[in-house]
């Protein structure tokens, strides 16, 4: 296994420790957490897309959290997610929303979850706004899939995520662009076993270029989300060599990471829409950031250290 992959399953590993999440909650903001997002409260992360629009960045907006265990929670949720919709209707910004659905009930029923979401969508087709469903671990791939499917019959303006690491995700495209449903692709955050998933990087990166010339060829709306440079690179090769329209497609990255990059690609012409997180349960964001790359472990340390 390469060092990276190694560096990033322990941290994943690490943070399931119940120990190590009591250590970041209290120490979260001085280790650089507050970095990722974009502030606690709906005032804050509207600023923040206010801001991101001024600079020709589209925005799709996060209400962190994962996993809830009982319906009623599941249900605050979706009612905080009809909240930020409203909230960007009101006030004009251009920005779309990504949800979780560990976080609207699937753990606690894919029925329980579909009604919620169902809510939401009634809330997006009034305000006319774009919903992107997160991919979270391979465990829960299948029903994300089922839900998504579900959904899309009443509402066009819904799609998804796939990860490259995953081996079934070539087929889940094929499947997704039979279906016309909008897919973002990234490499994949959650720890996963060789059984499922390409456990070298150079894999991982070659299957999401593959992914990205399989979707760009289909001529479907496509949203690349990466910070990787040769994956960005290549795509402006194929763009101008292949004469593909800017409007097919979008580069997405997250809230925090390569924002002088952002700002340029926007400059450039290229459709660009960052990942805006924002609430109060930052932790599982934050260490799956952290595992990405071993740098922010040290720039922890070194907070640490000043402290
Ligand atoms: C908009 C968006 C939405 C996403 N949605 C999902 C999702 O629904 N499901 C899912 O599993 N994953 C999601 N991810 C995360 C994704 O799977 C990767 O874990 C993450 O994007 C890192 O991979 P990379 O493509 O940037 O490439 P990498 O090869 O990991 O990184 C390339 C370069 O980018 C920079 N970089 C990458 N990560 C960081 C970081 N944390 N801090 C600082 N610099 C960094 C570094 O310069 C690094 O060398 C999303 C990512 C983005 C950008």
């Amino acid at each position: 296994m390469q060092s990276s992959q190694f560096m990033r399953q322990a941290i994943l590993k690490v943070a399931s420790s119940p120990s190590f999440s009591r250590f970041v909650h209290r120490y979260g903001p001085k280790l650089g957490a507050r970095r990722f997002y974009a502030g606690e409260t709906l005032k804050e992360a509207i600023e923040v897309v206010r801001r991101l629009n001024a600079e020709d960045i589209l925005v799709t907006l996060d209400h962190l959290g994962e996993s809830v265990t009982n319906a009623e929670e599941a249900a605050a949720q979706a009612d905080g997610y009809i909240d930020i919709l409203h909230a960007i209707h009101a006030a004009g910004v251009n920005a779309g929303v990504s949800i979780k659905l560990t976080q609207m009930g699937l753990d606690v029923g894919q029925d329980e979850c579909l009604a919620n979401m169902r809510r939401i969508v009634e809330a997006a087709k009034e305000t006319r706004r774009f919903i992107r469903i997160d991919m979270e671990d391979s465990q829960h791939t299948d029903m994300t899939l089922a839900v998504l499917h579900e959904l899309r019959k009443s509402y066009p303006r819904i799609g998804t995520v796939l990860q490259s690491y995953l081996f079934r995700s070539q087929n889940d495209l094929a499947m997704l662009q039979a279906a016309d449903i909008s897919v973002r692709i990234v490499k994949g955050a959650y720890l996963e076993p060789p059984t499922v998933a390409f456990p070298l990087k150079s894999d991982v990166d070659q299957n999401y270029l593959r992914l990205v010339d399989m979707a760009l060829r289909a001529g479907q709306y496509v949203a690349i989300a990466t910070h990787d440079e040769n994956i960005i690179h290549e795509v402006e090769g194929w763009v101008n060599e292949r004469k593909i329209p800017l409007d097919k497609f979008e580069f997405q990255m997250l809230y925090g990471i390569r924002m002088s990059r952002q700002r340029e690609l926007a400059k450039q012409g290229y459709r660009v829409r960052c990942y805006v997180p924002f609430g109060t349960d930052w932790y599982a964001y934050y260490t799956r950031r952290l595992a990405e790359r071993p740098a922010n472990i040290l720039f922890v340390l070194r907070s640490l250290l000043r402290s």
